[in-house]
C-alpha cells in the first residue's frame, strides 16, 4: 500500500503562475522528484496521475534560506539591544545569550523552522556558535527539530574561541577551547552529514567571525572541512567596525584575512559581504565564494547595502538570508525576497534589480551557496520542493502579474509547501504542529532569557 502511494504521480495542474519556463500547465511529481514540466495546453505524459488544482496558486521553487541564528527568536526586539549598530548590539546580547539552555534551543529552533516553512522556505541553513557547558549538543537538538518538521537543513557548527581576554569581542564565558570545537565538528559531520541529491541534513563548519575566533581555528576548520568534503561559512565584511578590527588585529582587510587563512574558495559562503572594494569583488567572483545577502538585518543594524548584482556578475553565487531574529526580527523568507528587491533598487536601476533577480537570489543563488544542484529550481530531476502562494488577500486584489505581485504587494505566507514530494504545509497549517502551544512555550522562554 505504501509503495503504491509513493510511486503515484501528482500533477500540480494549471497554476495561476509558475517560476519556470515551459511549465504553464503545471508539473508532475513522482517519488519526491519533479518528473515532468507540462507546457501550455498540454496534459502530462504520465498516466493515472492524481491532480492538485493550482489554478489559484503562484508556484515557486521552495525558497532556500542560507543564514540564520534560530536561537535568536528568543531575543527579538530585546530592549537592551534596540537601536544599536553591530558591535554594541552584540555586546548587549552576548551576556543574555550565554544563558541559553537545551529547552530554549529546541523550542527556538522549532519556532524558527516553522516560521520559515510557513513563508515558503523548504531548505534552511543555521549558524549556531553558542555552546555553553549545558548546551554542547545544540546542533543535535536542531537536527531532531528539523527532522520532526520535515524541512531540509544545512546546520553549521559555529564557534567562538577569541574572548575578550585575547582581544576578541565575546565575553570569555561564551568561548570554547579550540580542540573541543574541532573534535565536536568532526563528531557532527560523522553523525549527521548526508551526501548526494535529496539530502535532508547537511553539516558545515562555521567559525563565527574574524573578531571571535583565532587565525589557527579558521585554518584548522578549513582543513577539517576539506578532509570531509563539507562546506565552510562565516560572517564577513558586515560593518566598517569589522574592517577596522581586522586592520588593527591582523594588519589586513577582511578579504585579505580570508585569503590568508585559506578561505578564498568555492566551498565557502559568507554572510553579509557588504564592504568589499571593486578589486575584492573580482577576487571573490573569480574564486566562486558565495555571498548571503541579508537585507533586513543590514537595514536594522545600519550596516550597508550588499553589492549583489556586481558580485553575481563577477561570478559569485548570491543567496538570501533572513539572518538571526535579533536583527530582523522575523524569519520570513518571502518577505526577505521583497526586501532584497527594494533595497537593491537603492543601488541599481529598477530594470536591473527586477523581481526575477530577487527570486533568483532566494532560489538558485541560495542553492549554490549551499553547494546544492538538486534544489532551488523547478526542472525535471530536481527535488519536488515547492512553495505555493494564493492571492486571496486584500493586499493582492487588483494585481496584474501574479509573480511580481507576491513581492510588490508583500506576500508573507504560503498556502501550501512541499518538501521532497511531501506536503509539510497545507492551507497555511504545518502538518502535525500545535502552533498555539509552541508560541506559548516559546514566548515564556523568550521572556525568561531576556529577564523580563
Ligand atoms: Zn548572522
Amino acid at each position: 500500500m505504501k509503495e503504491n502511494a509513493l510511486s503515484k504521480s501528482l500533477w500540480i495542474k494549471n497554476p495561476l503562475a509558475i517560476l519556470a519556463e515551459g511549465a504553464e500547465n503545471g508539473i508532475v511529481i513522482e517519488n519526491g522528484l519533479i518528473t515532468e514540466l507540462v507546457p501550455r495546453g498540454a496534459t502530462p505524459k504520465a498516466e493515472n496521475v492524481d491532480v492538485f488544482d493550482a489554478s489559484n496558486q503562484v508556484v515557486l521553487p521552495g525558497l532556500v534560506n542560507t543564514h540564520h541564528h534560530f536561537y535568536q527568536t528568543l531575543t527579538r526586539a530585546c530592549p537592551a539591544a534596540l537601536n544599536k549598530p553591530l558591535f554594541p548590539w552584540l555586546q548587549s546580547l552576548y551576556p543574555i545569550w550565554a544563558n541559553l539552555d537545551p529547552d530554549m534551543m529546541a523550542t527556538a529552533s522549532r519556532l524558527a523552522l516553522s516560521e520559515l516553512l510557513l513563508s515558503g522556505c523548504t531548505t534552511a541553513a543555521d549558524h549556531h556558535y553558542l555552546f555553553p557547558q549545558s548546551l554542547t549538543d545544540a546542533i543535535d537538538i536542531q537536527v531532531e527539530e528539523a527532522k520532526n518538521l520535515g524541512i531540509r537543513v544545512t546546520l553549521t557548527r559555529g564557534s567562538m574561541s577569541l574572548g575578550e581576554d585575547q582581544g576578541g569581542l565575546p565575553p570569555q564565558s561564551t568561548v570554547q577551547d579550540e580542540q573541543v570545537i574541532l573534535d565536536d565538528s568532526l563528531r557532527l559531520i560523522k553523525q549527521h552529514h548526508e551526501t548526494g541529491a535529496g539530502a535532508m541534513v547537511q553539516i558545515a563548519l562555521a567559525p563565527c567571525s574574524p573578531f571571535s575566533v583565532s587565525t589557527e581555528l579558521m585554518e584548522a576548520s578549513a582543513t577539517l572541512a576539506r578532509e570531509h568534503d563539507v562546506r565552510l561559512h562565516t560572517h564577513l565584511a558586515e560593518t566598517h567596525d569589522e574592517t577596522n578590527f581586522c586592520i588593527e588585529m591582523f594588519g589586513l582587510r577582511p578579504l585579505d584575512y580570508l585569503e590568508k587563512v585559506g578561505w578564498l574558495s568555492d566551498d565557502v559562503w559568507l554572510a553579509h559581504g557588504i564592504h568589499f572594494e571593486d578589486g575584492e569583488i573580482k577576487r571573490l567572483g573569480k574564486a566562486g565564494v558565495g555571498i548571503t545577502h541579508c537585507p533586513s538585518s543590514n537595514m536594522v543594524l545600519s550596516s550597508g547595502i550588499c553589492r549583489t548584482l556586481e558580485l553575481e556578475a563577477a561570478g559569485s553565487p548570491v543567496g538570501l538570508g533572513v539572518d538571526g531574529s535579533a536583527s530582523n526580527d522575523g524569519s520570513n523568507l518571502i518577505q526577505e525576497v521583497r526586501q532584497a528587491m527594494l533595497i537593491g533598487r537603492l543601488r541599481y536601476e529598477a530594470g536591473e534589480m527586477t523581481h526575477h533577480a530577487a527570486y533568483r537570489f532566494a532560489t538558485e543563488g541560495s542553492a549554490r551557496c549551499l553547494g546544492r544542484d538538486d534544489i532551488g529550481k523547478i526542472a525535471v530531476g530536481k527535488q519536488a520542493d515547492l512553495a505555493l502562494f494564493g492571492l486571496n488577500e486584500p493586499r493582492f486584489s487588483g494585481a496584474g502579474d501574479p509573480l511580481a505581485a507576491l513581492l510588490l504587494c508583500g506576500a508573507h505566507q504560503a498556502d501550501h509547501v512541499m518538501v521532497g514530494g511531501e506536503w509539510r504545509v497545507k492551507n497555511r497549517v504545518i502538518e502535525g504542529l500545535d502552533m498555539e502551544a509552541l508560541m506559548v512555550d516559546h514566548s515564556k522562554l523568550g521572556k525568561a532569557l531576556q529577564g523580563l
